[in-house]
């Protein structure tokens, strides 16, 4: 299995090397050159199997000779173990035809860590075979880097500094990055909102003589690696709610793009999937674009859902790849026009886009009113990016396919919001439970090229 890029410049890469680079060299984000495909009979067969053996099925055939299916089998046990639930990915019913997607119960509470914990086995597993080093820098608007932290915390192969927009984010996702002991760990703290975060990093691996000098990897939504484990719970939930002999819609709480787009690569391997929901917060681009408006950047302004506010989704650029016949020179020219304020979609690949993907958006009060109403009509304590999801979902025209939602964090990783709607303060689940007594860890950084490169040169161990 080959990886090429989506502005189709840099060289094509094997799994291991696409997942250690993370961004390609010519700025595009990795794709698979094929999709595999899974038969109704190969999904037929997912039905009471475990999320492990569901994981191995869809994830192996785009792993290519990188690891053995023993290696591969024993990674995913690993990542998966420390969850709080043995189910994994646990389906809730909120309503007749309509099942929420529990994907918080892994140990920095919102779905990132099954990506996450899954790269950081990946990464150990490749690292220590080529007995090399890397260092993991990534941007977050909160719950990325908390779960890449959780991830390489103590890995003897890997330093991981995070970047966070300064006071933008919970003071939960806070805790979970600056209260980590390990030396490899380091939290920074940049003066901008999570779109210079981004753009920082972009920078960075952009800087070859910087990138090459410290052996820079990312692990941030563009990695496929990232992507890829997040395909799986497209299957194992679809399986419960009766696919492949019934289709399934998903609604989904959307900032980077990540999350969505493994549903449609999900529904390319063949999953009867009818529609794909992109439900976004007030920070609408996404849906601005999917409603035929174009991309074009706003200002970020801060929301209750602090994951989701992002004016540029890195991620959309893989279905923009697609949309465009996988033409890297018409995604070169349109990332470019994105650098003067944005673009807009040809005809063509509009229709593209909006043949696998609907869109709705949620107001602030949209919000904390959906907090409201799915607690008295299921008690179901919802956080404010999974009630975007549900709000989004509800305003879906009405149909016989089951909808399933996203639930993409825990509601005591937004205690404040979510308090402010329900009067429930939620507590952490026990396994947490003295995050507010520990020491923080963190650096100020400036929005600066410079000053960040000088802070990892100087903190790296060699
Ligand atoms: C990251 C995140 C999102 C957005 O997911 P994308 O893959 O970036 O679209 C939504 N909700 C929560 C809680 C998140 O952490």
């Amino acid at each position: 299995m080959k990886y090429i890029s989506t502005r189709g410049q840099a060289p094509e890469l094997t799994f291991e090397d696409a997942m250690l680079t993370g961004l390609a060299r010519d700025g595009g984000l990795y794709v698979p050159e094929t999709i595999p495909q899974l038969s109704s009979n190969d999904i037929k067969a997912m039905a009471g199997k475990s999320y492990e053996e569901i994981a191995f099925q869809v994830m192996r055939p785009f792993v290519g000779d990188t690891f053995s299916d023993d290696d591969f089998q024993g990674i995913i046990e690993r990542a998966y173990k420390g969850f709080g639930h043995a189910a994994r990915a646990p389906l809730v019913q909120l309503d007749h035809g309509h099942y929420l997607l529990e994907l918080f119960h892994g140990p920095t509470l919102a779905f990132k860590d099954f990506a996450m914990q899954l790269i950081g086995q990946l990464f150990q597993t490749a690292l220590s075979r080529r007995n090399e080093r890397v260092t993991i820098v990534g941007a977050t608007s909160g719950d990325t880097g908390s779960a890449a932290i959780e991830a390489f915390r103590g890995l003897d192969n890997v330093d991981v500094f995070i970047m966070y927009p300064h006071g933008r984010i919970s003071e939960v996702q806070r805790r979970q990055m600056t209260t980590p002991s390990e030396s490899n760990v380091h939290a920074l703290a940049m003066d901008g909102d999570f779109d210079d975060c981004q753009a920082r990093l972009k920078d960075m691996f952009n800087d070859f003589e910087f990138r090459d000098g410290v052996r820079l990897a990312g692990v941030n939504s563009i990695n496929w690696a990232r992507v890829l484990a997040q395909v799986v719970y497209y299957f194992s939930s679809a399986v419960s709610v009766g696919a492949p002999d019934r289709k399934v819609s998903f609604t989904v709480p959307t900032g980077n793009f990540g999350d969505i787009f493994a549903g449609y690569i999900a529904k390319r391997m063949g999953l009867p999937i009818d529609r794909l929901v992109v439900a976004t917060n007030q920070n609408d681009i996404l849906h601005r674009c999917l409603s035929g408006q174009g991309y074009h950047k706003g200002e970020t302004s801060p929301s209750i859902s602090p994951s989701m506010d992002i004016q540029v989704s890195s991620n959309f650029e893989r279905a923009l790849f697609d949309a465009y016949d996988r033409d890297g020179n018409a995604v070169s020219q349109l990332m470019d026009e994105l650098k003067q304020g944005g673009f807009d979609v040809s005809q063509g690949a509009m229709e593209v886009l909006q043949s696998h993907f609907v869109s709705g958006r949620a107001s602030e009060e949209e919000t904390s009113s959906t907090i409201t109403e799915t607690l008295k009509t299921s008690g179901e304590l919802l956080c404010p990016h999974s009630a975007i999801g549900v709000k989004v979902a509800n305003d879906q025209p009405a149909s016989e396919t089951p909808m399933i939602t996203l639930a993409t964090a825990h509601p005591a990783k937004f205690p404040d919001a979510v308090e402010a709607a329900s009067g429930i303060r939620p507590p952490l689940p026990a396994r947490m439970a003295d995050l507010y007594e520990r020491d923080e860890r963190v650096t100020r950084i400036a929005n600066n090229l410079d000053a960040l490169k000088d802070h990892i040169k100087g903190n790296i161990r060699q």
